[in-house]
């Protein structure tokens, strides 16, 4: 999996802060953006996200290239609306190679790997056979959720809010929830003010999950262990 963000504007925090100013100033946003400083950006941010103002924060929007996950992810993926995605399409590019994600369950467990790894090479032969017969578009209908996709993702800084809470929570299957707290390292590098707060749930408040809540709630800043030293090491690149 290798999570990249490839494009955000010049400085989301401050087109934001002078957004949500300029609601309440004589001046336009464009001379509020000059002229703000990053204490007075925070302050306004999060006066105004607290307040639920949220239109503010859609000014800013992040291009993320996703590459390597598998369909299952990005089939959970697509469920959020407020976005635009651009996926690499099985109908025009050969899926020769096998190229699949290991869940790592499958992979900690002698037997299942085995299992699963000689489904796939029987899967890619199948695929391979029937493209000599048939189009890619029709023989890809063997292929698994587990084959390796790539996919575009583009998403303002109200819906990545959104997407975090959901998917950053221990709730969400572990793929997603990798992608999402590596998309959150990304997005705080460029913008550590509109993301100061974002994640799952627990790092805002009690838990949202109710009787479903995992019981390991986390502290304002802090990573979950399991993805500690990637998040941490500042490498947006992992492998699975
Ligand atoms: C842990 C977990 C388990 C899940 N399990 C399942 C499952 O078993 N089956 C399943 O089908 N899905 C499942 N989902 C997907 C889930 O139901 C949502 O489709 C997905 O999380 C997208 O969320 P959303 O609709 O809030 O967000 P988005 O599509 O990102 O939309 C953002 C927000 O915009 C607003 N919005 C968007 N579209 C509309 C609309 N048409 N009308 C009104 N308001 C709108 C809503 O406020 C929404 O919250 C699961 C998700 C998670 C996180």
């Amino acid at each position: 999996m290798k999570i990249k963000l490839i494009n955000y504007p010049k400085d989301p925090d401050r087109v934001c802060a002078a957004a949500a100013l300029s609601c309440y100033s004589e001046k336009p946003s464009s001379e509020i953006f000059e002229e703000i400083s990053d204490e007075k950006a925070r302050k306004a941010i999060s006066k105004i996200v607290g307040m639920g103002h949220l239109s503010v924060i859609e000014h800013a929007n992040f291009t993320f290239s996703i590459e390597g996950v598998s369909r299952a992810l990005t089939h959970q993926l697509v469920r959020h609306r407020i976005a635009s995605y651009s996926q690499q399409s099985q109908r025009y590019v050969s899926m020769n190679e096998a190229q699949y994600v290991i869940p790592p369950s499958i992979a900690a467990e002698t037997k299942a790997r085995e299992k699963y790894d000689l489904l796939m090479e029987s899967i890619w032969k199948s695929y391979a056979d029937l493209s000599k017969i048939v189009a890619k578009e029709d023989a890809r209908y063997v292929l698994p959720n587990a084959c390796h996709t790539n996919i575009t993702l583009t998403m303002n800084a109200r819906e990545l809010w959104h997407f975090f809470t959901l998917r950053c929570c221990r709730r969400s299957q572990w793929e997603i929830r990798k992608m999402a707290w590596l998309m959150l390292g990304e997005a705080k590098k460029v913008s550590p003010i509109l993301f100061e707060e974002a994640g799952p749930g627990c790092v805002r408040g009690p838990c949202p999950e109710g009787e479903y809540s995992c019981g390991k709630p986390l502290k304002k800043g802090e990573v979950p262990d399991d993805l500690d030293q990637e998040i941490q090491s500042g490498k947006a690149t992992i492998d699975i």
